[in-house]
């Protein structure tokens, strides 16, 4: 049975596509059946998978609109081995029509439910608000996995998102945890960075990953050949620092089995 995490924080540019799409490429090459779920109209993490948002004949719109089957609906990321249910603008909308519906807020969970099987993890890339769309990914998910650039603002917004994930957990998901805190786009040599960090492990623990994503420009770099990282620099910083965070969650999660690519070489 897979393991959900919701990839969220409402902030936009903190590093939630590139967490989504570089994690199921790095759990992908630990051979784990990975699904990347895109649930934002923006489409970037199907973009960065190399799958055409706009060439795709269905996408996660019909399956929380129409009742589309995922099993139909998803296609494969070229060259990274996992699966994407794609996202694009008619996703807008999907919000609206499922307004007046009854369990709006467990399209995703009914919809994943019939694939829940067929892969060890799904991972949901969340749009930058805390809308429908966000509570259909909470409702869903095991665990929240939180990414955040330490600057100046990083703290700022994240008591509404943690009342949201209150809210769903008390009322929706009673299972729903804090997987953990992502410190993303990292850079040691700027002393904020080290307050900031002081303040998250204040505040989460060991909740708080030990894993860091640099600054990288490999990782910036990749999308546009819409390639995760390990495809298109495996050496580079940002890809041997995915597969560690893949590393650690796989301890986390007391599984057994190591990131297939030994970081050293
Ligand atoms: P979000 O999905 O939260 O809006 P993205 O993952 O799209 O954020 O990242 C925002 C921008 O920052 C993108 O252009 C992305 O390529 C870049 N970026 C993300 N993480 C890094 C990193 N570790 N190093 C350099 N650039 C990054
Ligand atoms: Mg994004």
């Amino acid at each position: 049975m897979a393991t959900i995490y919701a990839i969220t924080n409402q902030k936009g540019g903190v590093g939630k596509t590139t967490t989504s799409v570089n994690l199921a490429a790095s759990l992908a090459a630990t051979k784990r059946r990975v699904l990347l779920v895109d649930l934002d109209p923006q489409g970037n993490a199907t973009m960065g998978c190399g799958v055409n948002k706009n060439a795709v004949e269905h996408s996660i719109y019909d399956v929380l609109v129409n009742s589309r089957a995922v099993s139909d609906t998803v296609v494969e990321a070229p060259e990274s081995g996992f699966m994407v249910l794609p996202a694009n603008q008619d996703l807008t909308a999907a919000e609206v029509e499922l307004l007046n519906e009854i369990g709006r807020e467990f399209r995703l969970r009914e919809a994943l439910a019939q694939v829940i099987d067929d892969y060890e993890y799904i991972l949901i890339d969340c749009p930058p608000s805390l809308n429908m769309l966000t509570v259909n990914a909470l409702a869903a998910a095991h665990g929240v996995v939180i990414p955040m650039q330490c600057e100046y603002y990083a703290l700022e917004g994240l008591s509404a998102l943690l009342n949201t994930i209150n809210r769903v957990k008390q009322l929706i998901n009673p299972e729903l945890k804090i997987e953990g805190i992502l410190r993303t786009m990292f850079d040691g040599r700027n002393s904020l960075t080290n307050q900031v960090t002081d303040d998250l492990r204040r505040h989460f623990g060991d909740d708080l990953y030990s894993t860091v994503i640099p600054r990288n420009v490999r990782l910036a770099e990749a999308p546009s050949h819409g390639l995760p990282v390990l495809y298109y620099d495996k050496q580079s910083k940002g890809a041997l620092a995915y597969l560690a965070l893949a590393g650690e969650i796989l301890r986390r999660a007391g599984k057994k089995g190591q990131v297939g690519i030994d970081p050293k070489n």
